[in-house]
């Protein structure tokens, strides 16, 4: 508990802006639990998914709250259950607006990068543009024709929208929970395992332009 409320005093400094860089040239510091510090380096900090987009070795999250542009024909009541699941497991909180302008995440209909999982439904996501200190500025959601207007009555619409809303909001890996909504050998479970949502709520506790160590403990050098 101690380590974790380190963390909140810290993110709520960093949102008063940078305090002057001490002597080693660290701005701050703090300490996170081992088990988490590794699923963040995992799935975010080092994940080969959109690495080509942002740098890799400090994390990459998006500024609360997050700004989504839903262009039809993407069925927005789909885009809108899977943001709602997300903000009421990990606490992300999301704002609709009218138009395409970053930062953003989009929901789109496409075919471009996609392969047909299931039943005829594809969908690709990620991050792909960031600001300086690798704050998220561009993010994501393809979905081919059937998934961008499937029913969430079928449970593998649901995972769709929730699972690719996963890759968008920084969980760019998948991982080997069996019943894990981010899982690559699950069986498209609609439902998160806890230490996805630990992983992700973490993430949002940190400053942007941390470096998480494997130990728990993590930094933000001095630019
Ligand atoms: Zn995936």
């Amino acid at each position: 508990m101690c380590r974790l409320s380190v963390v909140v005093v810290c993110a709520a400094l960093a949102s008063c802006g940078d305090a002057p860089a001490p002597e080693g040239g660290v701005v701050r510091s703090g300490s996170i639990d081992p088990v988490i510090a590794a699923d963040i380096i995992a799935f975010n900090q080092q994940a080969e998914g959109s690495a080509s987009f942002r740098q890799l070795g400090i994390i990459c999250r998006w500024e609360l709250p997050i700004s989504v542009f839903v262009q039809p024909p993407v069925e927005r009541a789909n885009a809108e259950a899977a943001l709602k699941y997300w903000e009421s497991a990990a606490g992300v909180r999301f704002a609709f607006v009218g138009s395409d302008e970053s930062p953003r995440i989009v929901f789109r209909e496409g075919t471009d990068g996609i392969a047909v999982v299931e039943r005829g439904f594809g969908a690709r996501s990620g991050i792909d543009g960031t600001f300086a200190d690798n704050r998220a500025r561009s993010g994501f959601v393809v979905l081919n024709s059937v998934a961008a207007r499937c029913s969430l009555s079928d449970p593998l619409c649901v995972y769709i929208y929730r699972h690719e809303l996963g890759h968008a909001l920084g969980y760019l890996a998948h991982n080997k929970i069996p019943r894990g909504l981010m899982s690559e050998i699950g069986e498209r479970s609609t439902t998160f395992d806890q230490r996805e949502i630990d992983m992700v709520r973490q993430l949002y506790a940190l400053p942007h332009g941390a470096r998480v160590e494997p130990d728990g403990s993590w930094s933000v050098p001095v630019r």
